[in-house]
């Protein structure tokens, strides 16, 4: 019997934080073992904020090389703008696609107040667009089960109803509705406001890179925001959820029993979660310093993964485009 697919994939736009690791990229590197995996950097994605041109390249291999230094197997990771029959599923999904629903995207509707923010208050049809090329990126490898943060749970809702319209109007189930894959922790939190999602978007302090230095981290994690007049309050849960996520969901549990009992320190439990996090970074940096030593064979063992996976992509086109009357014609 074949073995089921995964699909994930992650922005270029900057650093690889906790929220990202432990929300999704910790389950992609799990999952290895049992499924094929596909695992794409979506520089397609990474253009739909105001971007810096000259930085999108470098942060597309960075990001690889970060993947990789987290424990992902280099094999199943491809760059999405090599792999760009993406895009034309995009576009033959946009048919499918009910307006109505895109344009309730919360997701869209977070992404398009901070970039209208911007000097000129340009928001693209592309950040608009952008769950419609997602859902070509998971059905374009027919996967069955694609690891995610809790945020993106409405897109993933987006894909199967698109591939159910797909399928209605091909008349065959022509694509497998996807799944979500949670790891225990799907959502981290800030700890600077443990009331909005840990994300680059904010601002530094509201994410931990997962290759910070230890002074740095901490720094974060001392200054974490938690609240001593209510029991268990949001920055507290959150920290418990990062020492569960760092392997230690025992010692979580205690200090949680210990919170609830009126007798935690909050300084034991900052330095607690504050160790757990430099030894994982300090593991992650390492293997990244040692991988940053022949880049250029990096770089070539992901061309030729790309190239590998870009063949399950063009034969899933080729049969879309038969499906659905265009034409396939070889020149
Ligand atoms: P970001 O949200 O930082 O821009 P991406 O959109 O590239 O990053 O998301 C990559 C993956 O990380 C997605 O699966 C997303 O759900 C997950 N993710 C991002 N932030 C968090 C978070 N705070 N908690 C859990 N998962 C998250």
């Amino acid at each position: 019997m074949s073995k089921k697919r995964v699909l994930s994939c992650i922005q270029p736009t900057g650093d690889m934080h906790y929220g990202n690791y432990f929300g999704a990229v910790k389950n992609w590197v799990d999952m290895q073992s049992e499924y094929e995996c596909f695992y794409g950097v979506v520089d397609y994605h990474a253009m739909t904020m105001p971007y810096d041109v000259k930085k999108l390249r470098t942060n597309t291999w960075e990001l690889i090389l970060n993947c990789v230094a987290v424990g992902v197997d280099p094999g199943n990771l491809f760059i999405q703008s090599l792999v760009p029959e993406h895009t034309e599923l995009g576009w033959i999904f946009n048919n499918f696609a009910a307006m109505g629903r895109v344009e309730n995207m919360t997701q869209f509707k977070d992404k398009s107040s901070k970039s209208g923010e911007g000097k000129d208050g340009f928001i693209s049809v592309g950040l608009f667009d952008y769950p419609v090329l997602q859902a070509a990126d998971i059905l374009i490898y027919k996967a069955d089960y694609v690891p995610v943060g809790k945020d993106q749970s409405q897109h993933l809702e987006l894909t199967r109803e698109i591939a159910n319209r797909f399928n209605n109007q091909v008349g065959k189930e022509y694509f497998v509705l996807p799944e979500t894959s949670y790891t225990a922790t799907p959502k981290i939190m800030s700890t600077a406001d443990p009331l909005r999602k840990m994300s680059k978007s904010a601002g530094e302090k509201h994410y931990i890179n997962v290759f910070s230095d230890e002074a740095r981290i901490r720094k974060q994690i001392k200054s974490a925001v938690t609240s001593s007049e209510t029991k268990m309050s949001q920055g507290v849960i959150n920290l418990l959820e990062l020492l569960k996520a760092c392997g230690h969901p025992d010692r979580a549990q205690t200090l949680a029993d210990m919170e609830m009992a009126g007798t935690l320190k909050y300084s034991e439990l900052k330095e607690v979660v504050a160790d757990a996090l430099v030894e994982k970074s300090a593991a992650f940096t390492a293997r990244k310093n040692e991988l940053s030593q022949d880049k250029k064979a990096l770089k070539n063992q992901i061309k030729e993964s790309s190239a590998r996976i870009r063949a399950v992509a063009q034969n899933t086109l080729k049969e879309v485009k038969e499906l659905v009357g265009l034409l396939n014609v070889k020149f």
